[in-house]
């Protein structure tokens, strides 16, 4: 599918939710694909990608940054404490903050730098012992938290589990970002984002369905 079917269908899910498309950011996630296909999404004009592990994004985007103007990068994946601050130096966006550890690191780092990402923090709806994230019981101190370290916290992300109702996910996670007074909401992927969007999403993680099956898996 390509990124103008894309498009047009969060344009579409924008209509259907009375919500304005410009309130949707897609986030075109790039983990794992081959370079001409990355190259292929910024020369039609595309600026705002997402990737899963620092290492890889070291590896591409300052590459791509050179032979791009404009192009604004997003962590999505977990983040290992002893790679904050290459995350940092990378990336406009971390979707990932998932515990305070890695929050502190965060706070720690900007303070030195006098820069910092904004930041969405990690929330693990469906409450699955595998996932990042926060509990939705802790949500609130952690958002609490957070402020305390002056950290730019934007709003909530989450990856609802598999085999669940993704919508009941989405709700949740809108309900403790109103709560909090958090306006951004990254949720739904290549499956689900028109679902999201109609749930308040303002950024979409959107993979496979921009640039076609990962060739090797990704978690
Ligand atoms: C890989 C990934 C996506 C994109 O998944 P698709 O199903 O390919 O759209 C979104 N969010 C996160 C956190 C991911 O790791």
């Amino acid at each position: 599918m390509s990124l103008s079917e894309i498009r047009t269908r969060i344009a579409k899910a924008c209509d259907e939710a009375g919500r304005d498309a410009s309130e949707v950011t897609l986030i075109a996630v790039s983990k794992v694909q081959p370079d001409d296909r990355v190259r292929a999404v910024l020369d039609e004009g595309h600026r705002v990608f997402g990737e899963n592990r620092v290492q890889e994004a070291a590896g591409k985007w300052p590459g791509f940054r050179e032979a791009y103007d404009g192009i604004e990068l997003h962590i999505i994946g977990p983040l290992q404490s002893n790679k904050v601050r290459q995350a940092m130096e990378l990336a406009q966006y971390i979707h990932s903050v998932d515990r305070p550890k890695i929050a502190h690191a965060i706070a720690r780092i900007a303070d030195e730098t006098g820069a910092c990402p904004r930041l969405f923090l990690q929330v693990n709806t469906g409450e699955e012992p595998q996932k990042a994230g926060i509990l939705p019981g802790e949500a609130d101190a952690f958002v609490k938290e957070c402020r305390d370290l002056s950290l730019p916290v934007e709003g909530l992300m989450c990856i609802p589990p598999v085999e669940e109702e993704a919508s009941l996910h989405f709700a949740l996670l809108a309900k403790i970002a109103e709560r909090n007074g958090l306006t951004g909401l990254s949720m739904g992927m290549s499956g689900d984002f028109e679902k999201a969007i109609s749930f308040g999403a303002t950024h979409v993680r959107v993979g496979s369905a921009i640039f076609g099956a990962r060739e090797t898996p990704a978690g």
